[in-house]
């Protein structure tokens, strides 16, 4: 059987990559390679950035309102297509199929918010600002921008920060993670098929050397990244010595708070969404669980039960609601903090160990897992561990589940379940995560809002999406004028 290799999309074609390098792509179900891609190099980026550069002044030329018809025509193409890309979107990542559709949801909101480019996109004027002299903002595009992916929403990420680049009148370059290639490559066929003027969008596949090819390129205005904290960390210092625009968004270790008072029957199926959904590999997945005062040992009974329930399988069916995670190293890596959990001496009351499905005996599965007993000092209280396992930190109060917030070393978004209107504006006064959830599980921004941690979390000052994107993706140029 022929194994499928992906292409570059590049001005308005599909290309091969020059290089002779390439990585498998896994159905991490079934633990089958799929298809293969190139892990390309700086002469790739080089073309496409070329050709980015090329198509600008013409785009930038178009009237928003053009470019912003061109979107709501690509959203249309992509309602048409909306289950192939879920489709491809689950048999690449694992993740449960009503997911995959809810991500390509968020990813097509992307589009919608973009297109109120005439509204988002505007300056603002002054008369007099002396005797007889105006002045006045414009926002211009800059040029070049390019997105670094990763593998855990293969879809939505990169629609995080593509449509509002095209609409404010810039060209792109996005390199897709290297582990889940298809679904933009399915997605650029659509834009294919939409047509977009050559050079507008281009897509590069590879690793390291495309990336470095970008943070090198000398046309490249701006990079949006989003990954764990080493890479973005290294994104937002190459690209300050590089003097790109950069807005970088890293790793996160995330803590659900469960006060006595919360409604923990309407609460829990989101709290188990919160940790096992996408098998825990969401920057906004709860990963510490702190119930709060004496009721803890009755929700920690319910929340296992609640576990146990959870259907775990093949993601392209209906009734699952977990499943594999992405890969084999991806698997051994999260096993081993389980390891490193007993080592440390917390209580295992749910051994996702040796966990197997049947009709899948390939699959990356971890089985959820829940740590009791989990003490801040230990590696699993600490470090991102990026799959199903859950440590559960007993607090006496709100105050200490704000100060373990406060002291991990990431500061994505924090949760707390309670219906006490106090508890919740101390959570939201003093913990330090940029995204909170009130008896919410996921506290995952709109389209409209802006999407980013803090601290160690994100590396910059723009987030993702919402109203101040528009100013990532456009430089100030202000007019002071007098006539004589
Ligand atoms: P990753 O950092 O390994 O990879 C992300 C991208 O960076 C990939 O495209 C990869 O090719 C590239 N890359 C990786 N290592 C590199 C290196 N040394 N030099 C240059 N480029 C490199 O992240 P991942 O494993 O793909 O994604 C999971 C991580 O992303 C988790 O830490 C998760 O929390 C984080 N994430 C954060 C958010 C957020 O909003 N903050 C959203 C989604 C995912």
């Amino acid at each position: 059987m022929s194994i499928t290799v992906m292409k570059n999309y590049i001005n308005g074609e599909w290309v091969d990559s020059s290089t002779d390098t390439f990585g498998d792509i896994w159905n991490p179900v079934l633990g089958e390679k799929i298809a293969s891609v190139p892990y390309g190099n700086s002469q790739d980026v080089d073309l496409a950035v070329k050709a980015a550069a090329e198509a600008y002044p013409e785009w930038r030329e178009t009237p928003p309102l053009a470019r912003a018809r061109l979107l709501f025509r690509l959203k249309e193409a992509f309602e048409e297509e909306f289950e192939d890309i879920a489709r491809v979107l689950t048999i690449e990542q694992g993740k449960a199929i009503d997911e995959s559709r809810g991500e390509v949801r968020r990813m097509i909101e992307n589009i919608e918010h973009a297109t109120g480019v005439t509204t988002m996109m505007t300056g603002y004027c002054f008369e007099d600002i002396a005797r007889g002299i105006d002045s006045s903002l414009y926002r211009q595009p800059m040029g070049v921008f390019a997105c670094i992916a990763p593998y855990n929403f293969p879809a939505m990420v990169p629609w995080w920060f593509i449509p509002y680049a095209l609409v404010t009148g810039n060209t792109y370059v996005l390199k897709p993670s290297e582990q889940v290639p298809m679904t933009q490559n399915r997605i650029f066929e659509v834009i294919d098929e939409v047509g977009f003027p050559e050079g507008v969008i281009n897509m590069v596949n590879g690793s390291r050397d495309v990336v470095n090819g970008i943070l090198d390129h000398p046309d490249v205005q701006g990079v949006s990244f989003v990954g764990s904290t080493p890479t973005a960390q290294y994104i937002y210092e190459r690209c300050g010595a590089t003097g790109k625009r950069v807005q970088s968004l890293g790793g996160a270790k995330n803590i659900v708070a469960i006060m006595p008072d919360a409604n923990v029957e309407a609460g829990m199926p989101s709290l188990i969404t919160s940790f096992f959904g996408c098998a825990g590999q969401r920057c906004l997945s709860g990963s510490i669980l702190a119930p709060v005062g004496e009721g803890a040992d009755a929700f920690i009974e319910k929340f296992v039960a609640s576990t146990k329930a959870m259907k775990v399988g093949n993601g392209l069916d209906e009734t699952t609601a977990m499943g594999p995670v992405v890969s084999k190293a991806h698997q051994e890596r999260v096993l081993s903090y389980i390891e490193k959990g007993l080592e440390e001496g917390a209580d295992l009351i749910l051994d996702g160990r040796n966990f197997t499905v049947d009709g899948y005996p390939e699959g990356f599965f971890v089985g959820p897992t829940i740590f009791d007993n989990v003490t801040p000092d230990m590696t699993i209280a600490k470090e991102e561990i990026f799959g199903p396992v859950v440590s559960i930190v007993r607090s006496k109060t709100l105050d200490d589940v704000i100060e373990l917030i406060n002291t991990r070393d990431f500061a994505n978004a924090a949760c707390i379940y309670t219906q006490n209107a106090k508890a919740v504006r101390e959570m939201r006064y003093k913990a330090a995560p940029g995204m909170i959830g009130v008896n919410i599980g996921i506290a995952a921004p709109m389209s409209f809002f802006p999407f980013g941690g803090s601290g160690n979390s994100m590396f910059g000052d723009i987030k993702g999406h919402g109203r101040e994107i528009f100013q990532f993706f456009t430089d100030t140029k202000v007019l002071i004028e007098r006539y004589f």
